[in-house]
Order: structure tokens, then sequence, then C-alpha cells
């Protein structure tokens, strides 16, 4: 197909923005608490980092043709493994398009120490070589779980920049023990993102309905009504001008969650079932 092949030599032989994208981890060796963080990695076999591009670090060419050729999709692992020994950087102060917010932060884990930032990179991973083997482009806006940040602003600059057809930032919930469930949290008007709230509650409907088929996960018990949360506190979000919402894939907090976070085959299909409805999503908006 002509078209398409033209689309995707225009990406993936590099533009300004390409070049620009995808910070390097400022910190690349954090600290010898992110190391003993890592030593909690699933027995089941982690996912691994994929080949960089030549168009930018943080950006991976497709691997196969298929039903996403073409198409550029933003995958935001929330937090990085080097947070918790940088809290003079992630703690700055920066605008997140109606308040302050912090740069970035720690995330949660479960109660015996598995952090949520490397529950969202193996995932991540998992998600990207899926739609890599789709068709898609994938651009990650970082890429190790060792380093800090970047701060949540430049994780939607980073969408923006690269024009995504979609994005999705990965979270899991650090909630009440006693709730359990995902979420898929929404962009709300604030002037900045307006055109692009309603194709984020299209992809949130789409990501909702492929989490819960794809996973079994019941919908959050305590966030949101029907998996779906609407929030105006995120950086993420408030400064996004392409279609993204955040899924908290589950809670940390929870015995009955905290199990299928810890585990790579849930974590597997944790990533093919997002994939699954961001797939859904930019198949109606050819
Ligand atoms: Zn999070």
């Amino acid at each position: 197909m002509p078209a398409l092949t033209i689309l995707l030599s225009v990406w993936t032989t590099g533009s300004a923005a390409g070049q620009a994208i995808g910070q390097p981890d400022p910190v690349p060796h954090a600290s010898t608490k992110a190391t003993s963080k890592a030593s909690h990695a699933p027995s089941e076999g982690t996912p691994s980092l994929p080949p960089m591009a030549s168009g930018g670090p943080g950006r991976f060419p497709p691997t196969a043709t298929g039903i996403l050729d073409g198409k550029v999709i933003l995958v935001d692992p929330g937090h990085n493994g080097g947070n918790f020994a940088a809290a003079s950087i992630i703690n700055r102060l920066i605008w997140n398009g109606r308040e302050t917010e912090t740069c970035d932060t720690t995330g949660t884990q479960t109660d015996s120490g598995y952090t949520e930032a490397l529950f969202n990179w193996h995932v991540a991973l998992y998600l990207t070589a899926d739609l890599r083997a789709e068709g898609a482009i994938v651009v990650l806006t970082r890429t190790s779980n060792t380093g800090v940040g970047p701060c949540v602003t430049e994780r939607a600059a980073i969408g923006n920049e690269v024009h995504a057809n979609a994005a999705v930032s990965i979270h899991a919930d650090g909630g009440p023990p006693g709730g359990r469930g995902f979420a898929i949290l929404e962009p709300v008007a604030d002037g900045i993102n307006n055109s692009i709230v309603g194709p984020s509650a299209v992809l949130g409907a789409d990501l909702r309905a492929a989490f819960g088929k794809g996973t079994g996960e019941p919908v959050s018990s305590y966030d949101g009504v029907d998996g779906i949360q609407p929030r105006d506190d995120l950086a993420g979000i408030n400064l996004s001008v392409v279609p993204k919402v955040f899924i908290e894939c589950a809670n940390m907090r929870n015995s009955a969650d905290a199990a299928l976070v810890t585990s790579s085959r849930w974590q597997a299909l944790a990533a093919r079932a997002i994939a699954a409805g961001l797939t859904a999503f930019l198949l109606k908006h050819r």
C-alpha cells in the first residue's frame, strides 16, 4: 500500500520532533535502593527492552505490518524506578494546566514491596511488543526503570510532539486494601485539551471493554463509576492535545490484585488487553 509506505517512511526517517523525544534517563544509575527494588522482578521471566530505533531514543518502529500500519502510539509507563532516590528532582513543582503539581512521584507498591514503577514498565514493554507487531510505531516516555522522571509535563509533551494517534499512561493504584479492580482516568476540558476530551472518552470506553474482557479484572470498586473516573488534576491529560487516558490496572494494596500485578503472565495479559483496546479505538479513526 503506497500511501502507508510513504507515511511510514516519513515517520521512520526522523523529524525534528523525533529527534527531540524520548528523554534519556537523567540519572542512569540512580541508586542502590532502586537496584534492590528490581530484585522483586517476577520469577516467571521478564520482558526485554526492544532495540532502539534510529529516529530517537524513545521511538520504536514496527516489527511487522498489520492493522496498525502508520499509527503512532504513545506508551507512558508511569513513574520511574530512580524516583525513590531523587526527591529533589521529582518534587519540583510544575504547572499542570490548572494548578501546580509535582514533576513526578514514586508511585505505589504492593505490601511486599513490588513497585508500581516496575509493574508499569513491564506492562509497557509487553504492550510495545504487541503494538509493533501490529504495525504501529511506538513512542515510550522512558526507556528504562532505573532513571528519574521525566516530569509529567514532558510525558504529555512527547505525545503531542509526535502527534500520537492515541496515548495511554500505564499505572496501578494504591487504593484501600478492601477495594480492587481497574479504572480509566479521563481528561476534563481545561482549554488546552478541549479537542481531545470527546475522543479520549471513546478511547476510555474501548479500553474499559477490552481490559475487562482480556483480563477478567473487575472495574474498580472504589474509583470512578463503572470503571471511568474523570480527572482534572493530572498534567498528563490536562496538557495533552492527542487522545489520551490513564489506566489504573489494579489496586496494588489489595491482596487479590497484588497477586496479579506481580505475575509476569498477568502483566503480559494486561498489555495484550490494552493493545486490543487501543486497536479498537484506532480502527474507528482510519
Ligand atoms: Zn501511578
